[in-house]
């Protein structure tokens, strides 16, 4: 199989990437190590509007979960400062479903979406790379004129291709806990240090 994009991860910088590169004329191969799209997930939901905006999707659709215009600071001394930004600021949405919905946008572009396809190794030939793919658990080759590594933190692509790591990157651990809300329109911030003790049994 012959492709002038392949993109690896389909995630929203994927999917999105994906849809523009059919949008302009491309053959797209856009490749998912998972079975589905969109779980597991690894993030909280809360996007900019302008995010939002960039990823073309509509704020009434079924993945926004509620709006945002404002935030409850906590400082680690317990006193609350609430900044009201004035009008939404952010929405919060379902990870799945925005991902899905990114990903079914792409693939009306024309997009040709290959899940349970992991990327294991990419090769330079003269005017093409050569990607070898895990299929369900099967090696399979696929040419590509184009590759986009949109493959995540993780940034395997970049690897394979003898790009270098990214300088930094900044961890973080979520948790979904039950909540009484003050104002649905308003996250809370918590800043300072937390030490979490994790209870084993
Ligand atoms: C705990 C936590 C909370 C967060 N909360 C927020 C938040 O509230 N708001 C926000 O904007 N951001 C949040 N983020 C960050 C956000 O999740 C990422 O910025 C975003 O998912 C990056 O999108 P992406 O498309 O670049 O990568 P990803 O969403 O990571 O997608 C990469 C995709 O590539 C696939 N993949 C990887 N390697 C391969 C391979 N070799 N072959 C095939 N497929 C592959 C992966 O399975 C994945 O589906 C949070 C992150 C964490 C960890």
């Amino acid at each position: 199989m012959k492709y002038d994009v392949a993109v690896v991860g389909a995630g929203p910088v994927g999917s999105v990437a994906a849809r523009y590169a059919a949008l302009y004329g491309a053959k797209v191969a856009l490749f998912e190590e998972h079975a589905t799209v969109g779980s597991p997930v690894q993030c909280a939901g809360l996007l900019s509007v302008r995010a939002m905006d960039e990823c073309g999707i509509s704020t009434n659709d079924s993945s926004v979960i509620n709006s945002v215009r404002g935030a409850f600071v906590h400082s680690p001394e317990g006193t609350c400062l609430p900044v009201n930004g004035g009008h939404t600021r952010a929405f919060v949405v379902s990870r799945k479903m925005f991902d899905r919905k990114l990903a079914s946008m792409a693939t009306s572009e024309g997009v040709d979406i290959f899940l349970n396809s992991k990327v294991v190794a990419i090769n330079n030939n003269s005017g093409f790379k050569s990607l070898h793919v895990q299929r369900a658990g099967k090696p399979e080759v696929i040419e590509a004129s184009v590759v986009i590594g949109a493959d995540g933190v993780r940034h395997g692509v970049a690897s394979m291709v003898g790009l270098p790591a990214p300088s930094r990157i900044m961890s973080g651990i979520q948790f979904e806990v039950q909540m009484q809300s003050i104002r649905q329109d308003f996250v809370e911030l918590f800043v300072g240090t937390v030490r979490l003790v994790f209870l084993h049994g």
